[in-house]
């Protein structure tokens, strides 16, 4: 039977209108070519896209429809699949990657995360419905495949790409030094991005100092401890300073939200070192910086400054083997990040009053089904 399901809504362009609707039910047959993937949601995490997203900020609904189902960090389990679905069984594990194809060169090569256009397809962001729903079904070049292992902590996967992306395309640039050999990175920020870039960090070798404003004793320092990291409070040692005593750092990871850190950032990296920029800032905030300086240093030292957004297909597939290995090198590390599970769609209201207000949370989300 197809029907109807649950699914959370906003109403884009009206704040704090998130609520529950009910839609029909997708199947495989919605998708072309047979390739369609049916997905029963599980797990959703939210974070400051989807806080922006209920406050108007941000977001678009798909043509044709007044409301956008949100949610972009989704897992799930399959259902069913169409019959030129190939590597992927009902009651597999499954997150789906949230870009969908525009029209630039980039697009036609499965690199959407890397578009030209000006408009993006994101499940649940822009354009196209999210995951907060009881299902989902999409083509299947867009679902990646889980191990039983990760059943309880797949639901990082999304938030873990971004950096995963954003270390492999530091690597690819520079492959330009033709013999780099980084051993000391930093990681701005010690929120739920910047814990799974220490991560990432620790699992491929470097030695990681993470910058965070919050004094110790605190869990997430103790998380960054855990890892074999350092956890330097910028309340007491600047990023300039922490950089001299602890670096240079040959690889500098920023996504603190706060775009002023980015210009402390540029002058903690090494010389050939590369700074990585993944911080959505949608204000516009204005800072005086020693401009000459950091110029200088940077051609003197041929440094490289790196945005990212979103990740590919590669990088999914990636994060799901560092977080296999996570739970082997560092275990119970990841389950720590589940601070706050919110029971089922109907309990929308509590999902959106904890993503506000719940300060202490790594991440809080939506137990869609068990
Ligand atoms: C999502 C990315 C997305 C970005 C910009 C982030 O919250 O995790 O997948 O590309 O927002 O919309
Ligand atoms: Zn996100």
């Amino acid at each position: 039977m197809s029907g109807m399901m649950k699914a959370i809504a906003v109403y884009p362009g009206k704040p704090g209108s998130a609520h529950l609707t009910t839609m029909p039910k997708p199947g495989v047959k919605d998708i072309e070519g047979g390739r369609g993937v049916l997905v029963r949601v599980l797990r959703v995490g939210v974070d400051g896209t989807d806080k922006e997203i209920n406050a108007a900020e941000y977001g678009a609904a798909p043509p044709g429809d007044d409301f956008l189902v949100v949610g972009h960090e989704s897992f799930g389990v399959v259902e069913e699949v169409g019959p030129n679905v190939r590597g992927l069984r009902p009651g597999d594990f499954v997150v789906a990657l949230v870009r969908r194809p525009g029209s630039s060169l980039y697009d036609a090569i499965g690199e959407q995360d890397n578009t030209t256009d000006d408009t993006y397809f994101e499940r649940g962001i822009n354009l196209r419905h999210g995951y907060l729903a009881e299902y989902y079904a999409d083509d299947a070049r867009f679902i990646v495949k889980l191990p039983k292992v990760l059943e309880e902590v797949g639901v990082l996967l999304e938030p873990y790409t971004i950096f995963a992306k954003g270390i492999r395309q530091a690597f690819e640039a520079q492959r330009r030094l033709k013999v780099w050999k980084p051993q000391k990175a930093a990681v701005m920020g010690a929120g739920t991005v910047g814990l799974l870039a220490t991560l990432a960090l620790r699992l491929r070798g470097f030695e990681v100092t993470t910058f965070a404003r919050n004094p110790k004793p605190n869990r997430n320092a103790a998380l960054i401890e855990s890892l074999g990291a350092r956890y330097v409070i910028t309340t007491e040692t600047s990023i300039v300073d922490g950089a001299a005593t602890y670096g240079p750092f040959d690889l500098v990871l920023e996504a603190t939200g706060n775009s002023g850190v980015v210009f402390e950032s540029m002058r903690a990296i090494a010389k050939n070192g590369v700074l990585v920029l993944a911080s959505v800032t949608g204000g516009d905030k204005r800072i005086e910086i020693p401009a000459d300086k950091i110029n200088l240093e940077f051609v003197l030292g041929n440094k490289l400054m790196l945005g990212t957004v979103n990740a590919s297909r590669e990088d999914f597939e990636q994060g799901v083997r560092d977080m296999v290995q996570a739970e082997a090198a560092f275990p119970g590390f990841l389950k720590q990040f589940l601070t706050h599970p919110i029971d089922g769609l109907e309990n929308y209201g509590q999902l959106f009053e904890t993503l506000t207000t719940a300060k202490d949370a790594i991440k809080v989300y939506c137990m869609v089904a068990r």
